[in-house]
């Protein structure tokens, strides 16, 4: 086996990502071995013309399943949907081939798994990897595909020191900020955290705004108040819900709510938000109402489902 990295799913973020790292991997050692895998036979088919189109001479290959994958190469990078994914694609496909592999090799082996998923069931896989006698880290990231193609995310590592050390190397060249969180499963308890806060803060300011132009407001002096002020945060700053409330910005309202985070993914989050936090008896009063509204916005408006989740916006307005 050669030194080489397999990238698993390349969907809207893996694309980029994987993109990103085989470039500077390649610019760094053009006799890299690279690897690519995704369900879907047309996207990894797809990546492999585009890279091999600007870097021909570049070993890329692809793998039919992770079983592939994960027999090529010494590095395996993960980035699908969620939990059921990630628990068939390393409970059938990578430990049981490590489970093959020299006992040498399997050591050598490190696996990067940077989707958002449950915090147990990634536990339970990486504690499955390890005993294989490879290592593994969660490695969840925060910066959406803008900062994916950009190679700006921010990466949340969940894993032993050394593992977060041999993992880093690799994570720094698709992101710009690099945080050990802690131990197996940090990286994504890190992750859901920050994004319940995202989720609850986006339909307040959604709240705030529309409030705000019942009480006669321009929706851009409001906002330079909200966000000059102490209600200033991201979801008002950036991601504000109300068209030219932004002068100068043009955040994803301003493109009919396309190409930001979809509502979807932000209600699988806060599933996970609530999840844990039954399991692990903290209370959730807002989380658990903003899984609700955000359930309620697919189920009456399921065009908005894959929409920027600041079209929460568009939701309250026209159910008001
Ligand atoms: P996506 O649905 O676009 O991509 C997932 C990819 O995984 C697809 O190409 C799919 O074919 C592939 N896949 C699914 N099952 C597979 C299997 N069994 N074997 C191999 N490939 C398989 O999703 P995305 O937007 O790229 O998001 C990926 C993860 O990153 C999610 O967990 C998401 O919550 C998280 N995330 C997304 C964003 C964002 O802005 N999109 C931001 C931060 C984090």
């Amino acid at each position: 086996r050669h030194k080489s990295t397999s990238f698993i799913g390349l969907g809207r973020m893996g694309y980029e990502m994987a993109y990103n790292l085989f470039s500077k991997q390649f610019k760094e050692a053009n006799d890299s071995y690279f690897v690519v895998c995704d369900a879907v036979p047309e996207s990894a088919r797809f990546f492999s013309e585009n890279f091999l189109a600007q870097f021909p001479s570049a070993r890329l290959t692809i793998a039919t399943n992770p079983e592939e994958a994960t027999l090529a190469s010494n590095r395996v990078i993960t980035m699908l949907p969620s939990s059921p994914q990630v628990k068939e694609v390393y409970g059938q496909g990578i430990i049981p081939t490590l489970k093959n592999l020299s006992a040498e090799l399997t050591r050598d082996t490190l696996c990067i798994d940077s989707t958002t998923l449950d915090v147990t069931v990634a536990r339970e896989v990486a504690a499955d990897v390890v005993v294989m006698g490879a290592q593994m880290v969660d490695a969840p990231v925060s910066g959406g595909v803008a900062g994916a193609k950009a190679g700006t995310l921010s990466f949340l590592v969940g894993g032993t020191e050394s593992s977060f050390k041999e993992a880093g190397s690799l994570l720094s060249l698709m992101g710009l900020r690099i945080i050990h969180c802690g131990p197996s499963g940090a990286g994504l308890g890190a992750k859901i955290c920050n994004n319940l806060v995202l989720g609850v803060e986006q339909i307040v300011v959604a709240e705030a705004m529309l409030l705000g132009q019942k009480l006669g407001l321009d929706p851009a002096v409001l906002a330079s108040v909200i966000n000059s002020s102490t209600g200033g945060c991201w979801s008002s700053s950036v991601n504000n819900p109300v068209p030219f409330a932004l002068p100068g910005k043009s955040p994803p309202c301003e493109r009919d709510y396309e190409g930001g985070f979809a509502t979807a993914l932000m209600l699988k989050d806060m599933g996970l938000a609530t999840g844990i936090a039954h399991k692990t008896e903290s209370p959730l009063p807002l989380g658990e109402l903003a899984e609700k509204i955000y359930s309620q916005v697919i189920q009456k408006q399921p065009e908005l489902a894959r929409k920027d989740f600041s079209s929460v916006y568009r939701y309250l307005k026209d159910t008001a």
